[in-house]
């Protein structure tokens, strides 16, 4: 084992040291709390801001807190929010000037970002923040913006030992054991005889972490727990989608008419590119005050669901709720492979959840793939 891998069994009790650390070290520490019914991510100022001894249900339209008879940290699986609030925000201020004579003049420099520490980052989302990575920092252009977020972030990662019934990220390969990309990994471990976390560190500045807290070595019963408890999750995921040939199918099915049934659905509302993880669509906004002496320019997230994201002189080119819908999803499993070589959906759910009428992506897919519409010598249009 190097330096980079340790691994130690930690008391829940002492989690709470684990956020003093950070907050020492000058990290902003943010992760899971309860709030408006839900678990959402907002600053942590102590281990108690966790919802510790609560659980999530889900389903299709369908997200419930409900306690747990344990007191677990990490007993949920995710909520509405992503970890693009903090290295993607709603809404960013770009610049702002000030009217100055006959012209207007750039003020200063907007605050530089805290450094983050993540707590709690499961593995599908993990591998969401990879994906917007490749968007953000991995082409000729990087957004200062991301970069300047994510470059020093921390990630202290869980592994899943529950799944919801929106869950399919073993279909995607995305979880629910965290395999890189983390500073440090808990798995909880929560038995008749014990509870406690498994904590292995995965870069250098977590394994100097880990060595500032108190633990015990891990044994080998110690990692077999863990692993079963991976195990549990993994057989408790809710959902599967078959991935072979994804793309493939989606390119044939342009004009499947499954497209046209989802316009009687789908309300065009937007809520799954909200919840969605890794969808990265922004506009920009510029806006004045009533005196004209003052100017913003606003980026804001935007969604591939409304009318005006398409709209190219004369009317947008995806005027039926139903090419929207197809827009998204083929840019989630197909297109995306093509653009950025990995697929846009790491199979969290949260767009299943949190569409107000139930419509679920893994549904639709295999709609489509089973179908007899599918014309397999069509061509890829992109409307
Ligand atoms: S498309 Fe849905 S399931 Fe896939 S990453 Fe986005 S929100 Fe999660
Ligand atoms: S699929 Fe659901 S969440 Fe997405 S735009 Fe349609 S109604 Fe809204």
């Amino acid at each position: 084992m190097n330096q980079t891998q340790q691994s130690h069994c930690l008391d829940p009790d002492d989690f709470g040291i684990l956020l003093k650390i950070l907050n020492e070290k000058g990290y902003l520490t943010v992760g899971p709390t309860r709030r408006d019914g839900a678990i959402l991510y907002d600053v942590l100022e102590s281990m108690y801001d966790l919802p510790i001894g609560w659980t999530d249900e889900q389903e299709a339209g369908i997200y419930r807190l409900k306690r747990r008879d344990d007191n677990a940290l990490f007993g949920y699986n995710v909520g509405p929010h992503s970890w693009k609030k903090y290295l993607f925000p709603s809404k960013t201020k770009l610049w702002s000037a000030t009217k100055k004579g006959a012209g207007f003049e750039i003020d200063g420099e907007a605050d530089a970002p805290p450094t983050y520490a993540f707590i709690g980052v499961r593995a599908c989302e993990l591998h969401a923040i990879q994906v917007q990575d490749k968007v953000f920092m991995g082409g000729i252009f990087q957004d200062p913006i991301y970069t300047g977020r994510r470059q020093d972030c921390l990630i202290v990662a869980v592994n899943c030992t529950q799944a919801a019934k929106t869950c399919f990220c073993t279909s995607m390969q995305t979880g629910p054991k965290v395999n890189d990309g983390y500073d440090l990994v808990l798995t909880e471990i929560i038995d008749e005889a014990r509870h406690y976390f498994v904590i292995e560190s995965g870069s250098d500045v977590g394994a100097d972490i880990l060595k500032e807290l108190t633990t015990s070595p891990a044994e080998q019963d110690d990692f077999q727990a863990a692993a079963t408890h991976i195990e549990n999750a993994k057989k408790q995921m809710g959902r599967t989608v078959d991935m072979t040939d994804i793309k493939d199918v989606l390119y044939h099915n342009y004009d499947n008419k499954r497209w046209e049934e989802l316009e009687k659905r789908c309300l065009a509302c937007g809520n799954c590119t909200m919840a969605c993880p890794t969808c990265f669509c922004s506009n920009v906004e510029d806006v004045t005050d009533l005196t004209g002496e003052h100017a913003e320019r606003w980026r804001t997230w935007d969604s591939c669901f409304t009318m005006d994201f398409s709209n190219i002189h004369g009317g947008s080119i995806r005027a039926s709720i139903g090419s929207r819908y197809r827009q998204w999803l083929m840019h989630k499993l197909a297109t995306w492979i093509d653009q950025f070589g990995s697929s846009g959906c790491v199979g969290c759910g949260r767009c299943i959840a949190w569409c107000p009428v139930g419509i679920d992506l893994t549904e639709e897919v295999k709609a489509i793939s089973d179908s007899e519409e599918g014309d397999r010598n069509g061509t890829h249009q992109d409307n």
